[in-house]
């Protein structure tokens, strides 16, 4: 069950007095987040409007959608990272799985034997490191957890950023993610290039994620060589607060137009296969917002992100682009 720390709410709105509020998070917590909206009206009788834009993360908080409300503060919850706001008004308010991983993680030690593994996790299963670090062990198991880096916990990694793994990868047989996210474990095994196991404590079972991870890798590497045949270059820049990366996409433009390939800018907020249909005379596209859009959906023309457009400017220029993913950041 998910628990949402409703008592740091209730300190900020007593210290701030704030006259309104919007709050938001993960999809999958929205009813959860409808019910702490409820119990802030009916405790402190201020309207608290739930933002229910998806948000996939702390790069993606919809501090637009709660200007425009002209709210005094906006709790974003559920996506735990190092620090505690952004700005003044933005409070990030963690919220933790209950769930107990003590069987699962047994189960590990009887699995995957006496390795030694680098254990990682999300947001939501940060709490869990230690007590799974310490029943596997116990299992004869020998467990490193990465240092944290930036928004990152010591352990935790987000879809396109590894610190803690990178740090790890030299000295470990595989990397153990603690949650149920195949979407994280794939982006470890791709950023570290070791076998990487999920430790499903729903499911109370230890799936390996690598052939996944390869496949997706041998997807976006097609794609870089599709996107090498193109003559006309759209180079999208996401609106979203934390994947802004207006000076990326103006560097990518100017390199592909030295490799005498024409360039038109587009900016959108959401970039789906729906809105880039409508965009014509185009024959590939850079997206420099999040890189598991590109990386993990399926688009009709080549939809590079940031560390496929560096690898595709290497292979127009007939370099290596041999372990283009396997860096700790894929911005
Ligand atoms: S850019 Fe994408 S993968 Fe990276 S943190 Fe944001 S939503 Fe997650």
């Amino acid at each position: 069950m998910i628990v949402i720390d409703e008592k740091k709410i209730w300190e900020e709105i007593e210290k701030r007095k704030p006259v309104s509020v919007a709050i938001n998070g993960p999809d999958g917590i929205l009813s959860k987040i409808q019910e702490v909206a409820k119990k802030i009206t009916s405790r402190f009788n201020i309207p608290a409007y739930v933002l229910a834009d998806p948000t996939w993360g702390s790069c993606d908080l919809n501090t637009a959608g709660a200007q425009m409300l002209g709210v005094d503060v906006l709790f974003h919850i559920g996506h735990t990272i190092r620090i505690e706001g952004f700005g003044n008004n933005v409070v990030m308010i963690d919220a933790f799985d209950d769930i107990s991983f003590d069987s699962v993680a047994k189960k590990c030690v009887k699995e995957l034997g006496r390795k030694t593994v680098s254990l990682v996790t999300d947001s939501q299963h940060l709490l869990h490191l230690k007590v799974v670090k310490k029943i596997l062990e116990e299992g004869g198991m020998n467990v490193l957890i990465g240092e944290g880096k930036g928004q990152l916990n010591d352990g935790q990694v987000f879809g396109c950023e590894f610190y803690p793994t990178e740090q790890t990868k030299d000295d470990v047989d595989a990397n153990v993610f603690l949650g149920q996210s195949n979407f994280h474990a794939a982006g470890i095994a791709l950023s570290t290039n070791k076998p990487t196991y999920v430790l499903d404590p729903y499911f109370n079972e230890i799936r390996e994620v690598t052939e996944f991870a390869q496949k997706l890798q041998k997807k976006a590497t097609l794609t870089i060589y599709k996107a090498a045949e193109a003559k006309t270059f759209g180079i999208i820049v996401g609106l979203k607060e934390g994947q802004l990366s207006k000076i990326t996409a103006l560097k990518f433009k100017k390199e592909l137009e030295k490799e005498d390939k024409n360039v038109l800018l587009f900016a959108l907020t959401d970039i789906t296969s729906d809105r880039l249909e409508r965009l014509s005379g185009v024959d590939a596209f850079i997206q420099v917002a999040c890189p598991r859009i590109s990386i993990d959906n399926h688009f009709n023309k080549p939809v590079l992100s940031t560390p496929q457009a560096h690898a595709l400017l290497k292979l127009l220029r007939n370099e290596s682009i041999q372990g283009y993913l396997q860096i700790p950041h894929w911005l």
